[in-house]
């Protein structure tokens, strides 16, 4: 009895073990499987281990239908899957749903039917053919699956019957029904190229008319594009029917591709830098080996890094291999994919959640057909079904937007380096900021490090001046949000007709609603945050479960009417400048903004034709952009992020600063940056100021050693969740005595203790860590303890390598 692996889509579940059915041969890994799960009928993918029957193998419960005569989805994503399910600890089902192209999962399955010549010959058969015909009896139609619950062997039985003609099969897969987009075409005949004057002359105006279009269009024209020249589907009809044209359904992608990116234009590059051109040099040869490496860009914002990736890509494409680019955001999509379409044409295809399902479906399938050989996406491009894989590139490494905040929490840079290993394809993390992990590998040796200290054409770094926002509340009171120093560098750029933006890593118009009769404050009643007045919206809402309720007008407890409204985020922001700088043309990004499809690659690309002033907005405008005509970046509050009990509060603040910092002045005119913060001194902050790098890893690697955490050891997040607090802290509190037990390991538990966030959509978290050096055996000890409590499993995030631990 043959026994293959299967995983399907539902949460937490490992691999499920199948027997394979005599009628079917071996199914390929990445093929697709109708198994029985419970009393459910579910698609699921053949994992690639080939598994050994146990004794008990005839116990196995036999797999119902195999969809696919080879992959589906290709056996090295399977793998890399199968590697995520481990590695982060999640059901190997979810990892490969990641993979997975919308309506690939198969809804519906065979039905089997009998024919009249089954029921007349229904009493004649015998044993499990007789069964068989039976259950279809009275024209029902079963499905194959139920059937095969009641009888083992059905397939078989049912395949004979079909062949007899005493039953059909049918296969009405829902899932599986081609979703390509199709349109009509109307095409010249030979008879139609033939036709002669006095022929045509019989015909109709628009008839005429539509065959002298068609004459200059040898691959036929649309229907739609007909209808645009004012002929009616019903002339073509006729000249179809007079055998002068014929009408095809050709399939059509739908194209992903924002127009308005194309503004972007770039300026050619010329001549590289002497950097440029060593890093180039070194990474050409580094691929040209065709096995594993990985190398760390780290150039400084504005060093040409996009240059570097372009050079190499076509080095990786003329040598007849694939190329991954990823970047943290969708917003950095449309820019990239438009560079990379400038340079490789049709052959890019991109990946990334933001699309719609018929967008990702022709993408995947045109890469899976072989159709691409540059894919652009954010992190679960690193799935992508692209074959022989040479160049992986993980721009902007260090972005937080890498790691998935849901299961499964994978990292996809993290995960992208486990895909360069296999593939044996050179891997590039680029950054200016590089995370501390990936500094790390470069100080111990494991990525190669290659250093972009100037920028392009030697233009100055932006020069940062640090405000302190203590001395700007005692001059101006404590009301002010954009201090004298940002203001008079505001006035000066829009004097001088030049760009900025304004950076405030917050959105909404105030964050805090409070009473000031007797001080209470509007929280969210399903999280421990406040609710962030949207003033254009009239809503104050939750920003973790999207809880609204209208601005309120009196106190909830007291009933007062003195409600004020305090902090900011950057509607206030966008409000102060329009009200401080009338006649400056200013618009906003932010989460708020850009909800309406496009809308971001729309702003964006008008401030980059200079139709705005001012760009506010949260760290979305802080990364990968290339402005060359800003010249000024304000930052409205450095600390933002400070404050959080986040070990990375000090890493992501000097990321965003020098990320921020570096949008200014890339082209011709020096630039300048205004940093407000109520601690100049911090390191994160001293360190942005001067762009020092280095300077700041150091210290930031003390702090990290000295607290025990990453890249000084590996972390594991746990978070359990309940209805009561204590309920959260007992549970938590079980676990890590379960991992305290003397003996089981060398890691050290801390905690539990509420989570930072106590609240979270009406739960109460509570929060434990596991820290130590072998993780593989920290997450095993974790998920034994785990498997014991099955009911507080459901309730608890297992985060390995957390990026955030709030
Ligand atoms: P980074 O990603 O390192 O911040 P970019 O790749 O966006 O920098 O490059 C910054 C700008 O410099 C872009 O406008 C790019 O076209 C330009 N550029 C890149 N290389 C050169 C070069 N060798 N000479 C002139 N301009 C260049
Ligand atoms: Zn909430």
């Amino acid at each position: 009895m043959r026994a293959i692996a299967v995983a399907v889509p539902v949460p937490g579940i490992g691999a499920l073990t199948y027997a394979v059915p005599d009628e079917f041969p071996d199914p390929a890994a990445g093929a697709r499987v109708l198994v029985p799960v419970g009393n459910r009928t579910l698609t699921g993918i053949v994992l690639s281990a080939a598994v050994e029957p146990q004794t008990s193998a005839l116990d196995l419960k036999p797999l119902i239908d195999v969809l696919d005569a080879e992959a589906f989805l290709p056996a090295d994503v399977v793998d890399l899957a199968a590697w995520v399910a481990d590695y982060y600890a999640c059901g190997v089902g979810e990892a490969i749903a990641t993979a997975m192209p919308p309506r690939a999962w198969v809804e519906s399955e065979r039905h089997a039917a009998i024919t009249e010549a089954g029921e007349a010959r229904l009493l004649t058969e015998r044993g499990a053919r007789r069964e068989a015909l039976e259950q279809l009896s009275g024209g029902r139609i079963v499905s194959v699956g139920s059937l095969a619950r009641r009888a083992k062997g059905i397939q078989g039985v049912l395949a004979g019957l079909e062949a007899d003609g005493l039953v059909t099969l049918t296969r009405p897969l829902r899932g599986n029904a081609d979703a390509s987009r199709t349109i009509r075409v109307a095409m010249l005949t030979a008879q139609g190229n033939e036709a002669v004057d006095e022929e045509v002359a019989r015909l109709g105006a628009r008839q005429q008319q539509a065959l002298d279009l068609l004459r200059g269009a040898p691959d036929g024209l649309s229907i739609a594009a007909l209808a645009d020249e004012d002929i009616p589907s019903e002339s073509i009809s006729r000249l179809a029917r007079l055998g002068l044209v014929t009408i095809e359904r050709r399939r059509v992608e739908r194209m992903p591709f924002d127009t308005a990116s194309d503004r972007i234009t770039r300026m050619p590059v010329i001549a590289l830098t002497e950097e440029q051109q060593a890093a180039v040099g070194a990474l050409v040869e580094r691929v040209s080996r065709r096995t594993y490496h990985a190398a760390l860009l780290h150039g400084v914002t504005g060093s040409g890094k996009t240059e570097i990736y372009l050079r190499l890509a076509r080095e990786v494409q003329q040598s007849g291999r694939g190329v991954l680019l990823m970047v943290p955001e969708i917003a950095l999509t449309p820019a990239a994919a438009a560079i990379f379409r400038a340079a490789f044409g049709q052959r890019v295809a991109i990946q990334h959640s933001g699309l719609s399902d018929g967008e990702r479906y022709d993408q995947w399938h045109r890469i899976r057909r072989g159709d691409v050989d540059v894919v652009v996406g954010t992190r679960s491009a690193v799935f992508t079904p692209l074959a022989s894989l040479g160049l992986i590139v993980v721009d902007e490494e260090h972005d937080g937007s890498y790691k998935q905040e849901e299961s499964p929490r994978y990292h996809g840079r993290d995960v992208a380096v486990v895909r360069a290993r296999a593939a044996g394809a050179l891997i590039v993390l680029g950054s200016a900021t590089p995370s501390l992990e990936s500094y790390h590998n470069a100080q111990n040796g494991r990525y190669e490090l290659i250093a972009l200290k100037r920028r392009v054409l030697d233009r100055p770094m932006a020069d940062v001046t640090v405000v302190d926002m203590r001395a700007e509340y005692a001059n101006e009171g404590p009301d002010v949000i954009l201090g004298a120093p940002l203001r008079d560098a505001l006035t000066s750029r829009l004097d001088r007709q030049e760009q900025a933006i304004v950076l405030l890593n917050r959105r909404g118009f105030a964050t805090v609603v409070f009473c000031r009769q007797c001080g209470e404050t509007f929280e969210c009643p399903n999280c421990s945050v406040s609710l962030t007045v949207h003033k254009a919206a009239g809503r104050a809402r939750c920003h973790y479960c999207n809880y609204s309720m209208a601005v309120p007008k009196a106190c909830a407890k007291c009933l007062g009417p003195y409600l004020e409204q305090l902090g900011f985020g950057t509607e206030r922001v966008e409000a102060e400048i329009r009200a401080l700088f009338p006649g400056a043309r200013v618009g906003r990004v932010d989460r708020d903004t850009i909800r309406r499809r496009g809308a971001i690659a729309a702003l964006l690309a008008r401030f980059a034709a200079r139709e705005l002033d001012v760009l506010v907005g949260t760290q979305m405008i802080a990364k990968g952009h290339d402005f060359p005509r800003v010249t000024l970046v304000g930052v409205i509050s450095a600390d933002v992020g400070l404050g959080l009990a986040d070990f990375r509060a000090a890493e992501r603040t000097f990321q965003l600063l020098t990320q921020v910092a570096g949008r200014s002045g890339r082209g011709e005119i020096a630039g300048q940056a205004v940093v407000q913060t109520l601690y100049p001194n911090h390191y994160s902050i001293r360190h942005a100021r001067q762009q020092d790098y280095t300077a700041f890893y150091e210290d930031e690697l003390k702090f990290r050693r000295a607290m025990r955490y990453p890249p000084a050891v590996a972390l594991i997040n746990v978070v359990v969740k309940s209805k009561t607090r204590q309920g959260a802290m007992q549970d938590a509190e079980t676990i890590a005595v379960a991992l305290r037990a003397p003996g089981l390991g060398t890691w050290t538990v801390l905690g539990p203790a509420p989570a930072p966030l106590g609240r979270l959509k009406g739960e109460h978290r509570a929060q434990l860590f596991v820290k130590g050096t072998h993780r593989t055996s920290m997450r095993k000890a974790l998920l034994t303890v785990l498997e014991g409590m099955p009911e507080v499993r459901r309730r608890t995030i297992v985060d390995v390598d957390p990026m955030s631990v709030l």
